[in-house]
């Protein structure tokens, strides 16, 4: 793959997610039928003002957790120049600092928009417990995958050897979920985006990667739950993929991992990972709308090459220039080889 194709994934990679992240998150947790019954087929960024998680009205753009803890691997990444999780953990630590606290309908005092593994973990941190020792031993959301992209980036342009890239995907994942279902995910995720960043996109070849993907790790790792490849069996199912073939074959959720990787990879599919399509298919979706479409947002820009048709309210995310700037930091750093 050449050196410029990858300059430009780098560049819009932040950007990307915080878009995906936006168009997703004043619907997060509502179902389909919700989400069309108020309105209809969302296409654009629209202000946040019923997500149980954000009192009041936020502008369109608003972004979350999704991008936040993107730009903690990104930042990383760029300063340490390579994976280091100590360094990951601090800065997992400062945005616990910068998130505000808010109470959820059931009276729980929650960090905005943290999991609770990723949350729990990082207190676990801060009371002074070693990073590799933090993680859920029964957390299978999705906060690993959806902080992925800036990782398999990395280990992507470096062309690291995959002993080193599956203990990094390990060792990110045990930080804050550590179960053999999330490190499973983990790394199917990671192949996925290696094959759409390195390869010339065939949809048949993609799924049998992913399911190739998911039954070798599984096995690596001992997962008898088989969770994965069995969420993801539906892919070779279908020779096209649209709304009702993806909610007819998930939960319509997405909070449990398998299911966030079923959704975000229908949702891609379904338009052959072009870039507002799949996007806004994924926060037509429901469930966790904002985690699966900052990732099927970052896949397109890998599919693409970094050359997509971006909306026309792309630059309308809370401090756009911050993330171009931090995702261009990333891609200089890690083409600094
Ligand atoms: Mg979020």
């Amino acid at each position: 793959m050449a050196d410029s194709a990858l300059e430009r994934i780098g560049r819009e990679l932040v950007p990307a997610v915080a878009y995906g992240d936006a168009a997703g998150l004043p619907v997060e947790t509502r179902s389909h039928q919700a989400i069309g019954a108020v309105y209809g087929h969302i296409d654009s960024l629209i202000p946040t003002n019923e997500n149980p998680f954000y009192v009041g009205e936020f502008a369109p753009g608003t972004w979350s957790d999704d991008t936040q803890l993107t730009l903690v691997i990104a930042r990383s990444l760029a300063r340490a120049g390579a994976f280091e999780l100590r360094d990951i953990a601090n800065l997992h630590a400062e945005a616990y600092f910068e998130t505000p606290q808010v109470v959820k309908p059931n009276k729980q005092i929650v960090k905005r928009g943290w999991g609770g593994s990723t949350t729990r973990s990082v207190e676990r941190f801060l009371d002074g417990v070693p990073p590799e020792a933090c993680g859920e031993k029964e957390g299978k959301g999705n906060g690993v995958v959806m902080k992925l992209a800036p990782l398999a980036y990395w280990h992507t342009v470096r062309r690291t050897g995959e002993p080193e890239v599956y203990r990094d995907c390990d060792r990110l994942t045990a930080f804050t979920h550590n179960n053999p279902t999330a490190k499973v995910a983990t790394r199917v995720h990671h192949d996925a985006l290696r094959y759409l960043m390195t390869s010339d996109y065939n949809q048949e070849e993609f799924v049998q990667q992913v399911l190739a993907s998911a039954k070798r790790h599984e096995e690596w790792l001992g997962d008898t739950s088989r969770d994965i490849s069995s969420e993801l069996l539906f892919l070779n199912e279908h020779f096209y993929f649209d709304t009702q073939t993806i909610l007819d074959n998930t939960d319509g959720k997405g909070f449990f991992v398998p299911q966030t990787l079923a959704m975000a990879y229908g949702a891609f599919l379904a338009h052959d990972g072009e870039f507002a399509p799949s996007v806004y298919e994924a926060v037509n979706l429901g469930g966790d709308t904002d985690s699966t479409a900052s990732i099927v947002a970052a896949m397109s820009v890998m599919k693409t090459k970094g050359q997509f048709v971006k909306p026309a309210d792309y630059e309308q995310t809370a401090l756009h220039k911050m993330l171009h700037d931090t995702s261009r930091e990333l891609a200089i750093r890690a083409l600094a080889a």
